[in-house]
C-alpha cells in the first residue's frame, strides 16, 4: 500500500508526508473513522514512507531496500497486532501465530485494491461468526518487540489495528509504552470506534481524523478500477456515503441487483393480489439462496421501501434508484406512506434478523408475505 493507493485523503496525506519530512514523527497517532474510509490504508503508507529511503514528495519509491520488505510485509522492524480468534487445538494464540495468514490476507488486499474491515479477516482466518480479540498474552510479546533493537529501519513500527478489542491488560501495557516509548519509535493504531479505546490512549495519542472519500473522487476511483459507466459510478459513490468498502461491497451485490428488483416485485405483487400459491414458490427460491444472500436481499428490501417512501414526499434530491428502480417506483410509490412505512421497515429488519439467528428460512419468508397482505394496503 502506497499513498496513491488510498482513495482521496488527498488533506492528510499532504499532513502526514509533510510532517515526516520535517521528522515530526509523534510517538504514537489514532488513525479514527469508518474501515472504509482508508485509516489502516493510510497508516500503512504512512509507515512506509516513513522508513524509505528514496521517497520523493508525495509518495514512498517501492524500490529501496526498505520499500521492499514493506512490499512483502516483512520488515523485521515492522510489527502488527491485530485481533484474532485463539485456537487452543492448533496452537495459535497470539498475533505472531497468524502472520502467514495476516501476510496473505494483506497482500490479496492490496493486489485487488479493496479495503477490508473485521468480517473479511474472520472469513480469512475460517473463524466466522467467532469473536476476535487481542487477548492478554499479546502484551508480553509487544514488550519484547520494543525492548529489542532496532534492526535497520528509521523507525520501528507498531501497527495496532482495533486497540478497542484489547484485553485491557494488554492495552495497560500499551499505554505505559506510549507513555515512555522506546527511542525512534511511531506505535500506528486504527480504529473506528474510538469511543471503545482505552480513554489515556486515546488522550495521549495523536488523532487523524479520516472522513468519508468525497462522493465525487469515489466515483473517479469506482470507474476506474471497477469498469463502470460515470452513471454506475455516481450511484453507488453515493450509496457507500464515501465509504469504499461499502461502495465495493454495493458493487458484489450490484450483480445480484436485477435479480433483487425481480424479486422486490414479486413479493410486494404477491401481497397485493393475496395470492398464496406464489407466496409458497417465492418463499421457496428464497430459500435456496443461502443466508448471505438472503440478508442481502431483505436489505435491499428496505432501501427499496425507503426510496419509495421519499419519492412520496417529493424531494428528489433526497432519492438515490437506478432507472430499473425509478421504473418501478413510478407505479409502486404510492403504496409506501407514513401508515405503513416503519412497520414494513421493521417487518424486513425483523426477516433480516431471523435469517442471521438460522430461523427456518422458508418459513420467514413465507411469514414476512403474509405481513406484506395487511401492510400493503393501508
Ligand atoms: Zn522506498
Amino acid at each position: 500500500m502506497f499513498f496513491e493507493d488510498v482513495t482521496g485523503q488527498e488533506e492528510l496525506k499532504k499532513q502526514l508526508t509533510e510532517t515526516a519530512r520535517r521528522g515530526v514523527v509523534p510517538h504514537a497517532r489514532l488513525f479514527c473513522g469508518a474501515d472504509g474510509n482508508g485509516g489502516f490504508q493510510l497508516a500503512f503508507a504512512y509507515a512506509r514512507y516513513l522508513n524509505c529511503t528514496g521517497r520523493g514528495e508525495t509518495d514512498s519509491c517501492g524500490k529501496c531496500p526498505s520499500c521492499v520488505k514493506y512490499n512483502e510485509l516483512a520488515h523485521p522492524d515492522l510489527h502488527f497486532v491485530f485481533p484474532i480468534v485463539s485456537n487452543k487445538s492448533t496452537k495459535k494464540e497470539v498475533c505472531d501465530d497468524y502472520l502467514p495468514e495476516w501476510r496473505e490476507f494483506l497482500k490479496t488486499q492490496i493486489a485487488h485494491r479493496t479495503y477490508f474491515n473485521i468480517d473479511t479477516w474472520l472469513s480469512q482466518m475460517g473463524a466466522e461468526n467467532k469473536q476476535a480479540v487481542i487477548y492478554a498474552a499479546e502484551s508480553d510479546r509487544i514488550i519484547h518487540k520494543m525492548n529489542l533493537r532496532i534492526y535497520e529501519a528509521d523507525y520501528r513500527i507498531l501497527f495496532v489495528w482495533m486497540p478497542e478489542r484489547m484485553h485491557i491488560a494488554c492495552a495497560n501495557k500499551l499505554l505505559k509504552i506510549i507513555e515512555e516509548p522506546p527511542a525512534n519509535t511511531a506505535i500506528l493504531m486504527i480504529t473506528d470506534s474510538p469511543d471503545a479505546v482505552l480513554g489515556t490512549i486515546v488522550s495521549r495519542s495523536q488523532l487523524v481524523q479520516v472522513r468519508p472519500v468525497e462522493t465525487d473522487t469515489l466515483a473517479k476511483a469506482l470507474t476506474g478500477i471497477w469498469n463502470l459507466s460515470e452513471e454506475d459510478a455516481a450511484y453507488v459513490a453515493h450509496l457507500s456515503g464515501g465509504n469504499y468498502f461499502k461502495a465495493t461491497d454495493l458493487l458484489t451485490v450490484e450483480n445480484d441487483n436485477a435479480y433483487f428488483l425481480e424479486q422486490f416485485k414479486t413479493v410486494m405483487r404477491n401481497g397485493w393480489t393475496r395470492n398464496v400459491a406464489a407466496m409458497k414458490s417465492f418463499s421457496e427460491e428464497m430459500a435456496s439462496l443461502g443466508r448471505e444472500r438472503q440478508k442481502k436481499f431483505l436489505a435491499f428490501c428496505q432501501r427499496q421501501i425507503r426510496e419509495n417512501f421519499v419519492k412520496c414526499l417529493n424531494e428528489p434530491s433526497l432519492n438515490c434508484m437506478n432507472r430499473e428502480e425509478a421504473d418501478f417506483s413510478r407505479n409502486f410509490s404510492p403504496y409506501v406512506n407514513e401508515r405503513n412505512v416503519m412497520d414494513l421497515m421493521d417487518e424486513l429488519s425483523l426477516a433480516e434478523r431471523h435469517i442471521g439467528q438460522n430461523v427456518n428460512s422458508r418459513m420467514v419468508f413465507f411469514d414476512l408475505s403474509m405481513r406484506i397482505i395487511v401492510l400493503i394496503k393501508k
